[in-house]
């Protein structure tokens, strides 16, 4: 009778498939596919289905889509003979990259010294990798071992410019999800997971005053400068680094010339929260910001897009995943993080959400953008084993 726990099976079946998961990422990665140009994103789309087609079982659906690339889902349902699946759980990621096509003439794949580099290669192409090797050895597993749920796989083409057209399908899939696992990037060399995300948001806040000759005829001005510059001096207080509030006045534009006063000043506001309430709040002060100077008006736009992740929403499938990674005896990190993804969609949606399962490495977005090889093997069967358990 064999007694390896389930997780070490995994590992000890995938990592002597790392040259395989390699060059899977090469194709991956040699397919440029920056969000906003549809053409390259959907050949990279085809690159990226091609490998799953091997899942025995798995159903493929290109999810055509107008302006952005189309989004894949596959949809893998358990080999369990004659059983229903018990529930659902969703993989997600992204498969565009915020590099411009041509950036691989500065930046190839390559392999070096156990690291990856490459344009995606962190952020998150070889998460996928990662999710199809992760899959194929669930297959591999005997009969009374298969996952009880059916698992969907959602790669979609448009997170990094804020997932527009991807969210909904994204929301939709998650409701009908027990769990939801994101392959994004883990954080820092021992790969943390990211169990908890700041909520962002964008705001614009216009000021209207009137325009009159700074010279002849000050009296009759009233400038939106003067006026925005106490807004701004306003916001500023409402940072709270402590609970992970914070309000960035990012770009500022107004006026026309030095003799004229401005009738018009606006700024725009980056904006972040670790708590639901504490994102309620910000909006709420941001909406009833009243004008100082005498006869000025304010307008306030915008709003959080993304709601932060909490930690009570991935806790629990923190604490599995660390007990899995120690039957691999492998240790697990958790941190926390300022930026979104699309994991804080699935979060609010209600769904208990894991984030940062995908690749170790580090430099996302950035010229020297890599993975530790190593480690795919590893994070490919925490993965599997979270899908095999949960
Ligand atoms: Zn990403």
């Amino acid at each position: 009778m064999d007694e390896t726990p389930l997780p070490k099976a995994l590992l000890q079946q995938l990592t002597p498939r790392l040259p395989e998961m390699l060059s899977l990422l090469r194709a991956y990665v040699v397919t440029e596919s920056p969000s906003l140009e549809k053409a390259a994103v959907d050949r990279c789309c085809a690159v990226i289905a091609k490998p799953w087609r091997r899942l025995k079982g798995a159903r493929i659906d290109r999810i055509a889509q107008k302006h952005r690339g189309d989004h894949l889902r596959i949809t893998c349902t358990p080999a369990s003979a004659g059983k229903r699946p018990s529930g659902q759980l969703l993989v997600l990621g992204h498969y565009d990259t915020v590099y411009a096509s041509g950036t691989l003439r500065k930046m190839p794949f390559r392999v070096s010294a156990g690291k990856a580099y490459g344009p995606g290669t962190f952020d998150m192409k070889a998460g996928i990798v990662q999710g199809l090797f992760a899959a194929e050895a669930l297959q591999r597993l005997s009969a009374t071992a298969q996952p009880r749920k059916r698992i969907v796989f959602l790669w979609t083409s448009d997170e990094e410019i804020g997932s527009e057209s991807s969210r909904k399908l994204i929301e939709t899939e998650a409701r009908r999800s027990d769990a939801v696992f994101v392959l994004e990037p883990s954080y820092g060399p021992r790969g943390a997971l990211k169990t908890e995300r700041k909520g962002v948001g964008e705001a614009e806040l216009v000021v209207h005053g009137r325009a009159s000759h700074a010279g002849l005829a000050p009296q009759d001005g009233i400038n939106a400068i003067h006026e925005i510059s106490r807004q701004i001096a306003r916001l500023e207080t409402w940072n709270d680094l402590r609970r992970g509030v914070t309000i960035n006045a990012g770009t500022i534009e107004g006026g026309s010339r030095t003799n004229v006063i401005p009738e018009l000043a606006r700024v725009q506001l980056d904006l972040r929260a670790t708590t639901v309430a504490d994102m309620r709040n910000l909006e709420r002060r941001l909406h009833t910001l009243r004008p100082e100077l005498k006869g000025s008006r304010l307008e306030v736009s915008g709003g959080f897009s993304r709601a932060p992740l909490e930690r009570k929403m991935s806790a629990a499938l923190f604490a599995r995943a660390k007990t899995l990674a120690s039957e691999m005896n492998l240790a697990l990190e958790e941190c926390a993080v300022g930026g979104g993804s699309d994991g804080n969609y699935t979060a609010a949606a209600g769904i208990p959400t894991l984030d940062g399962l995908g690749a170790v490495g580090d430099g996302a977005h950035s010229s020297h953008e890599h993975i530790l090889t190593k480690t795919m093997p590893q994070r490919a069967a925490l993965l599997a084993a979270l899908l095999q358990s949960v």
